[in-house]
């Protein structure tokens, strides 16, 4: 099914006096992000913020009212409204960094239910996890409905040469030719088994899109070092006509199975046809079920999600095999496991990371990148 990309930018600059009378709440980057986000249609069908009813939708049913898919409820739902009231009917500039960056026609406001959202999203309150400790700590008792007109993009600071609009990202792939993209979502610098992972993929497709989440809630390296290190494992490794990089901003909420779902929708609107869903798809310390992240997308019509998820299995590396491998294939006992806490703990230590776990020349890119 095609989906219509939703175009809600305003062209042209920015006069201050033209909103000196509207109510000017300031938001974080979260909100900034997701204004954007909806925008330039990275989140087409939605328009805006969502009504309570569709967000019981979204976590009732994995749609939205008029039966697209969508699981993570995009809400607006700060602590505190920083700027004061507003009221259903008016308009609101919404300015982040001192920037005003976007209109807000607030449609709706109603209560909102945190302790509720996180388990209808996150499948638990426990505050281990750590999409559940930030939404206590970013979410309100009140969130806020209604369509977003983008006046200025939020800056993006050294990300800026990553940023890519679903538009774009579709006119790069019909100037390539590319009949089949696949998207690859992460949150970390690429170790060997995604290498595999990619690999395999661009033998078997025409494009590879990696598109990395850099505003994760529990972030584990710089933002831009993520960028770095995928850009020099294109440069070093792979035919760079056949791959393309983008960033995405977004708060990541580390959400299993909902995320698999929602990350499959992102990419189909940037134009893949086709996403890598793993095993432990953005699950964080083992807290959803072994392949959770394959089993969400039985839930809904294939059809109306209109991107395919290629399922892939832990990647690990055989020394009897002598290479990456999966049980697909390999029948071996002795295998090593190839994980980002790994790597990471390789790092933190100041020790050679063992090559088939991670390229030299990726080492070097994240060394004194890693953050916890
Ligand atoms: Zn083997």
């Amino acid at each position: 099914m095609v989906v219509p990309l939703v175009n809600r930018i305003r062209t042209g600059a920015v006069a201050p006096e033209e909103f000196a009378r509207l109510p000017e709440v300031k938001v974080a980057d979260e909100t900034a992000h997701a204004a954007e986000a909806i925008a330039t249609g990275l989140f087409s069908p939605l328009e805006g913020f969502l009504h309570a009813e569709e967000v019981d939708g979204v976590l009732r049913e994995l749609s939205l009212p008029d039966g697209h898919v969508w699981s993570l409820p995009i809400v607006f739902a700060p602590r505190a409204l920083d700027g004061g009231d507003v009221r259903p009917g008016q308009d609101v500039l919404l300015t982040h960094g001192g920037r005003p960056i976007a209109l807000f026609h607030l449609e709706d406001a109603y209560a909102f239910d945190v302790e509720s959202f996180a388990q209808g999203v996150l499948g638990t309150t426990s505050p281990d996890h750590p999409g559940v400790a930030y939404v206590r700590s970013t979410y309100g008792p009140r969130a806020y409905a209604g369509k977003i007109t983008l006046l200025q993009r939020p800056l993006w600071g050294p990300l800026e040469p990553y940023r890519l609009d679903p538009a774009d990202a579709r006119r790069c792939f019909a100037e390539r030719r590319w009949k089949t993209v696949v998207g690859f979502q992460t949150t970390n610098p690429p170790h060997r088994a995604y290498e595999y992972i990619h690999r395999t993929v661009l033998e078997l497709f025409d494009g590879l899109f990696i598109h990395p989440v850099v505003d994760t809630v529990r972030p584990k390296y710089t933002s831009v070092s993520i960028l770095n290190a995928y850009r020099t494992l294109i440069d070093h490794y792979y035919r760079p006509e056949r791959v393309l990089l983008a960033a995405w901003r977004a708060k990541m909420l580390f959400a299993g199975p909902r995320d698999a779902l929602h990350h499959a929708v992102v990419r189909r609107n940037l134009g893949c046809t086709h996403i890598v869903i793993g095993r432990r798809h953005a699950d964080t310390d083992g807290r959803y079920g072994d392949y959770d992240a394959w089993k969400i997308f039985d839930r809904v019509d294939r059809g109306r999600l209109g991107i395919q998820p290629l399922f892939f299995r832990e990647v690990v590396y055989c020394p009897r095999c002598g290479g990456h491998v999966t049980d697909a294939v390999c029948p071996h006992a002795d295998r090593e496991r190839i994980s980002g806490t790994r790597v990471r703990a390789f790092l933190k230590a100041r020790k050679g990371v063992p090559a088939h776990a991670m390229r030299p020349e990726v080492v070097e890119a994240v060394r004194g990148a890693v953050i916890a």
